[in-house]
């Protein structure tokens, strides 16, 4: 395995190209403590870029990010001078859907109990995964509008479910729980009400989990999920379901370990270039104040080492923001007084000071 690995960076807009920066910077010293290098190469695809020359993403884009790249690390995209959001969805979605990454992976880990807002609860009880499928659903983009703006207006939003999509992404979350060997699984649907779309998850799952019967997988419908994730978060390690519910699931579960600041996902598509990011988006109410949280950018990250096979400099990061926590070193959103640039910088100082000596502390 090669020792330089080829990185492409979107810092996009907002807090996106504030938290970025610090990220580059832990990954930088996490790769140098481990003998292991990056190449970064910078696209400055966003607002800015699209206000002075109509560019979202251009066309050949994904096809080089394929060829010339092993992942992408992403910032965020929204500015308020874009009402439309058209260069966040031509760029975020085009990715997605261009380069089809069709696993969005969320750990919710809850680093130090303080930050959940459960009563009673600890760091044992908030650590699942949750897998959405990120290609198809109601996030297809399938519909339309039938005499548009009259009273008898009629819209449709298709949801589409296919075998391929619903297999892969089940499967998936199984060969994630085999590997981590982790020993529960719940698929979440409401095949009680979308019987066809959402019929076919059940057939599809019941199939696949019979390959997997060393671990424990259950169904529960999507709304039992959600009033059990937060009555009793400790009884799931792997929940997968589609698109939209995964992306109710997965902020859901954001809050329990602590809040949007702190979360970070992977798109992903084994094998081929995959995009690594925060959940949140660009915040414009905080940007270019210096107080975003760069702990969700730094973990997105640490994702992104270990889907490069550098486990062990993935860990360095994730300890690094665990001490940060753990010693009150954290930006306002999470009661301390450090500046994004600030902390940033401790996070990269600290990675450097532990080597591999720190990891997994
Ligand atoms: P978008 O539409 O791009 O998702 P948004 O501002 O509507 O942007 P988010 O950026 O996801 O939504 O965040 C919602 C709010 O949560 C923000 O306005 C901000 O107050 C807070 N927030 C989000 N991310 C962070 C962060 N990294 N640090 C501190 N606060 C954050």
């Amino acid at each position: 395995m090669t020792n330089t690995k080829r990185i492409a960076v979107i810092a996009g807009d907002g807090i996106g190209k504030e938290v970025t920066p610090t990220t580059v910077k832990a990954l930088e010293a996490a790769c140098a403590a481990g003998g292991k290098q990056l190449a970064f190469t910078h696209f400055d695809w966003g607002a800015d870029r699209f206000l002075r020359d109509g560019t979202t993403l251009p066309h050949d884009a994904p096809e080089m990010l394929r060829r010339d790249f092993d992942a992408i690390l992403f910032g965020a995209l929204g500015d308020p001078r874009v009402p439309s959001n058209q260069h966040a969805a031509d760029i975020l979605l085009g990715l997605r859907f261009k380069l089809d990454l069709y696993v969005n992976a969320r750990p919710c880990v809850l680093f130090d109990k303080r930050l959940t807002p459960l009563r009673d609860r600890n760091e044992k009880d908030v650590n699942f995964i949750v897998f959405r499928e990120n290609t198809e659903g109601a996030y297809a983009g399938i519909g339309g509008n039938f005499k548009r703006d009259t009273p008898d207006e009629v819209a449709v939003q298709e949801d589409v479910n296919t075998r391929k999509g619903v297999e892969r992404i089940i499967r998936y979350a199984f060969e994630y729980a085999r590997r981590k060997k982790l020993k529960r699984l719940c698929m979440s649907d409401k095949s009680n009400a979308m019987t066809y779309g959402h019929g076919l998850w059940q057939r599809v799952w019941t199939e696949v989990r019979k390959e997997y019967a060393e671990i424990e997988s259950r169904h529960l419908y999507f709304d039992t999920l959600t009033m059990e994730m937060v009555r009793d978060p400790s009884q799931f390690d792997v929940i997968v379901t589609c698109n939209l519910f995964g992306d109710i699931a997965s902020d859901l579960g954001a809050q329990l370990s602590g809040g949007l600041g702190l979360a970070p996902s992977g798109n992903i598509h084994q094998g081929q270039v995959s995009l690594f990011e925060p959940v949140h988006g660009s915040a414009p109410n905080i940007a270019g104040k210096n107080v975003a949280n760069p702990f969700g950018s730094a973990l997105a990250g640490a994702m992104m080492l270990e889907y490069l096979g550098w486990e062990r400099e993935a860990q360095l990061i994730d300890a690094a923001v665990h001490g940060a926590i753990r010693e009150g070193k954290t930006t306002p959103d999470l009661g301390g007084k450090f500046g994004t640039k600030e902390l940033g910088d401790w996070l990269a100082e600290r990675i450097a000071k532990h080597g591999l000596a720190g990891a997994g502390a």
